[in-house]
């Protein structure tokens, strides 16, 4: 690895697809140097703790078995407590093993006294999984925020089971079209208002109202179109109608559900009434190809399925593969986010861009939720509800809990 030159390394330009620890431990079990991937003489006999796997006592004396970061299991070592300088590390490891007891004396009445010499081998598998659980989502909750081109920052949690990072889902900022199908990314008309508020502006020359007020909040009913200003215009981007382009402002949070509806998405800070959300994107394909799909998906895959039915039907947004956080916000019968059809570079009304908007305030640690019956139309009129044979087929049952819940997704 490390004698590789100029040309051999122009020949051999391949993306790697192995995390950065996992090629540290193949240089150092061969004993290899690598600068580009921060193995030098000096540190190659580096030792720094990755996590602790097991625990016992010897002659009084308390035991770790340490995982090194950078080196394969294989060369763990039990250290002496007094030896381990990661006291956050350690809180974690008494922390792991108290959930596993106490979610295991849920189960069964099974005698959990510890002898204190040694821990059970089921609790010290746990705790690995839990540490290697831990690692794998900061490993992707770290791709996601280099892939995001938003301010609001993604967050990942799961406190409440063992599941890792979805694998087979691909973070996406805004629509991928499906072969074929041609988004067109420059409008055909821009304004040239000196104060897009006051003026004839965009939405004017749609024949709508201005969506948005001075506070940024939206102000206008559900099912009207959003006409933001675009790429030609002449104003700013401060202009008071650039919402939705400017990506989501919160950071957010991808966190497990103890309630058994998977992930979902809550605010890490208050959300204002009104104010604009995220965006819903996914693969954009033709409804004849989301026909299909629906046939071939379970009763998970089929909610990733939104039609854009503004004016048409000829085209369907799918999530179920390609995504940004709105892959992960769950339904609910009583939701606080409502669904706005966006229109910016791309006139095109068969195409609409999908917005989510918070319907009330929202406070910090809130999850966020829309009702999967209303993607598209925004009202919930009978006919905005889905009945396409390849939908129907399946009922999900609705887990909200909301007063109002229609107890169906679907
Ligand atoms: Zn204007
Ligand atoms: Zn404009
Ligand atoms: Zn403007
Ligand atoms: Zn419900």
């Amino acid at each position: 690895m490390a004698a590789a030159g100029a040309e051999a390394r122009r020949a051999w330009c391949v993306p790697c697809l192995v995390s950065l620890d996992t090629l540290q431990e193949l240089c150092r079990k061969e004993k290899l140097t690598c600068k580009s991937i921060g193995i030098t003489k000096r540190n190659l006999n580096n030792y720094e703790v990755e996590y602790l796997c097991d625990y016992k006592v010897v002659k009084d004396m308390e035991y770790y078995l340490v995982k090194w970061k950078g080196w394969p299991d294989s060369t763990n070592t039990w250290e002496p407590l007094q030896n381990l300088k990661c006291p956050l590390l350690l809180q974690q490891f008494s922390n792991d093993k108290h959930n596993y007891l106490s979610q295991v004396k849920k189960g069964k009445a099974i005698s959990l006294k510890d002898n204190n010499k040694a821990l059970k081998p089921a609790i010290a598998e746990y705790i690995v999984k839990k540490a290697k659980q831990r690692i794998a989502l900061q490993r992707w909750q770290d791709e996601l925020n280099r892939r995001k081109n938003h301010k609001g920052m993604i967050f990942v949690e799961n406190t409440v089971d063992l599941e890792g990072p979805p694998s087979d889902f691909y973070y996406i900022n805004e629509y991928k079209p499906a072969p074929g199908i041609s988004l067109v990314n420059e409008a055909t008309f821009g304004c040239s208002c000196t104060d897009c508020f006051f003026e004839k502006c965009c939405p004017a020359e749609a024949g709508v109202l201005l969506a948005y007020n001075k506070n940024q909040q939206i102000k206008i009913p559900p099912g009207t179109p959003i006409y933001e200003c675009n790429s030609r215009c002449q104003c700013g981007p401060d202009c008071p109608n650039r919402i939705v382009q400017k990506g989501t402002q919160y950071s957010l949070c991808i966190f497990r559900t103890s309630n058994g509806c998977g992930w979902g998405v809550k605010t890490l800070v208050k959300i204002k009434r009104m104010s604009f959300v995220m965006e819903y994107v996914g693969e954009v394909i033709t409804s004849e190809e989301a026909e299909r799909r629906g046939q071939l998906y379970d009763n998970k895959g089929i909610t990733y399925l939104f039609d854009l039915d503004y004016e048409s039907d000829e085209f369907t947004v799918d999530a179920a593969r390609y995504g940004n956080v709105s892959h992960f916000v769950n339904h609910s019968c009583d939701p606080n986010l409502q669904v706005f059809n966006v229109f910016i570079d791309n006139l095109d009304t068969r195409l609409p861009r999908i917005a989510l908007f918070s319907t009330r305030t929202i406070n910090a640690g809130e999850e966020l939720t829309f009702d999967y019956q209303m993607k598209g139309s925004g009202d919930i009129s009978s006919d905005s509800v889905d009945h396409s044979p390849a939908k129907k087929r399946v009922r999900t049952v609705c887990k909200c809990g909301a007063v109002t819940c229609r107890g169906y997704l679907n």
